[in-house]
């Protein structure tokens, strides 16, 4: 098999110099090209082109890291398709933040063993939170022995290593001296690769990349949490706080800016305490401020972020939005209880007097600012008591969004081993309660817009009704009009006719 090897002075072929490890994983990329065109033809051949599908479950991270791996297989030479049923090569990207996330990785994994039986040559590869967790990917081992590759959150950048190891050693060949493979697990007989870092100090920077939305981008600002909240797993699966540093972040931002991207969205667990482990210290707020300039100088139109936890939001970070032409006026604040006594239990390290507080300060900089949060019904010793101080925050907060959740006991975590569990119908009923009372206030506050013009940026056709172009205000409201596709990717003027609660319909001005 021919490889295509980098120039000695560290040049890939595109004539780029990168990073040694992205330079590797590279050279992986080529050959996996090399291997699939001679497996399925490449795009130009008659055989027509191997395909790919990421399928995603989870959060913001997820769906950007999914971004990573198409951009790997696309290297690779293959083509992307919505259906991984007739895929050559499928990837679950899994979550684990609640139990059920699990639950659907395995239908959808039994969906894919007939398939498997058919087409032992596709190849079907798992990674993700979820595969942080042993038992989890023991469970996979014994119950879905068609499983090819498992890698975990630490080492996604190696995907196209492990992919082309499995091939080789299928193949009976060798794997080259300095692969990371030399360390994975092989199932016998199956040649199946399990290959999970407990943690890595490494960012690795220049990977390929498929952009899902041509106009809008996630840009990783950190990587990992250090505040260890009882209920979460994921300090567990996605390891120490890692912030990249700022001006690889401010590159990115700027090749996006070149590639017309009008909106960005800066990611990480807890953004608000990016750049405090960096060798330099650099803080959120003023990451945003150059951000927001930067923006201004490239074209890209809007700024937002995700997530931030409320003890870390400053003073500073509130005047750098204020005061940021680009950052929309938009906030995330998780709130998980407005009882003190379960925040403590949460070791959220805020009580609901600190947080209105907090609150007030970024209403007080930004009248028109939209908060949302993030609400858990059903933690461990949840009273009728504390279930009603999240309640009284709901009332004084009078949120425009609000995601609410069960509670998912997630083991490993210490709230897991507390006592007192609330009982199912008990928790249903104060989730009704919590739904119905957020739900009657996003009304009222989604129809104080009614009637004002205001800019959409233009997303997507409507699922339910293809007449229907979807788009999004600065405050992230969701607007629909009467338009057609050449809309996709553009900001326009949109008078809002009616409010629905949580979204809006509305007419083009111009
Ligand atoms: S801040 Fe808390 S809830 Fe958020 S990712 Fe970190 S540990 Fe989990």
């Amino acid at each position: 098999m021919e490889s295509r090897e980098m120039t000695a002075c560290g040049m890939h072929k595109d004539g780029k110099a990168y990073p040694s490890e992205s330079r590797r994983q590279y050279e992986y990329i080529d050959r996996l090209r090399d291997i699939f065109g001679s497996m399925y033809g490449d795009a130009s051949g008659g055989r027509g082109q191997g395909t790919f599908s990421v399928v995603t479950f989870g959060c913001q991270m997820n769906a950007r890291d999914s971004e990573k791996l198409s951009g790997i297989l696309e290297g690779a030479g293959l083509r992307e398709v919505e259906d991984e049923l007739s895929a050559d090569v499928v990837i679950f990207n899994t979550c684990t933040i609640r139990e059920n996330a699990n639950e659907h990785l395995y239908g959808r994994l039994g969906r894919l063993k007939p398939v498997k039986k058919k087409r032992p040559d596709m190849i079907i590869a798992i990674c993700g939170c979820m595969m942080q967790e042993k038992d989890e990917v023991e469970k996979i081992s014994e119950k879905y022995p068609y499983v090819d590759i498992m890698f975990g959150t630490h080492n996604l950048y190696t995907f196209a290593e492990l992919l082309y190891d499995l091939l080789m050693k299928r193949g009976g060949q060798q794997i080259l001296p300095d692969s990371h493979g030399q360390d994975i697990l092989l199932r016998d007989g199956r040649r199946a690769m399990i290959s999970v870092w407990k943690d890595t100090p490494d960012i690795v920077e220049e990977l390929p990349n498929k952009r899902k939305f041509p106009f809008k981008q996630g840009v990783n600002i950190s990587f990992g949490c250090n505040n260890f909240c009882s209920y979460c797993i994921v300090p567990y699966v996605r390891g120490r706080e890692k912030s990249r540093e700022k001006k690889d972040i401010l590159e990115e931002i700027r090749k996006l800016g070149r590639d017309g991207v009008k909106e960005i969205m800066l990611l990480g667990q807890n953004v608000n305490s990016y750049g405090k482990d960096l060798s330099e210290p650099v803080s959120f707020a003023e990451l945003l401020r150059e951000t927001d300039s930067l923006c201004d100088d490239m074209g890209i139109e809007r700024i937002r972020f995700m997530t931030s936890h409320p003890k870390d939001l400053s003073d500073e970070l509130i005047e750098a939005m204020a005061s940021g032409k680009h950052v929309m006026k938009q906030f995330h604040l998780p709130l998980q209880s407005g009882s003190d006594r379960i925040l403590k239990m949460m070791n959220r390290h805020y009580d609901s007097e600190a947080y209105l507080i907090k609150a007030e300060k970024l209403r007080k900089a930004m009248p028109d600012i939209s908060i949302s949060t993030d609400i858990i019904v059903g933690f461990p010793g949840e009273t009728e008591e504390d279930f009603e101080a999240t309640l009284d925050v709901v009332r004084r907060m009078r949120y425009d969004a609000a995601y609410t959740f069960i509670y998912s006991e997630r083991e490993g975590t210490p709230a897991a081993a507390f006592p007192d569990k609330v009982p199912e119908e008990i928790i249903k009923e104060r989730f009704g309660r919590l739904l119905e009372l957020q739900n009657s206030i996003a009304a009222e506050n989604c129809s104080r817009l009614k009637g004002r013009v205001l800019p959409v940026l233009f997303e997507e056709i409507n699922e339910k009704d293809a007449s229907l172009i979807s788009g999004r205000l600065e405050n992230n409201s969701l607007v629909h009009v009467k338009g057609d596709p050449s809309l996709i990717g553009n900001i326009r003027n949109v008078r809002l006719l009616e409010a629905h609660g949580f979204y809006y319909t509305g007419e083009l001005t111009d």
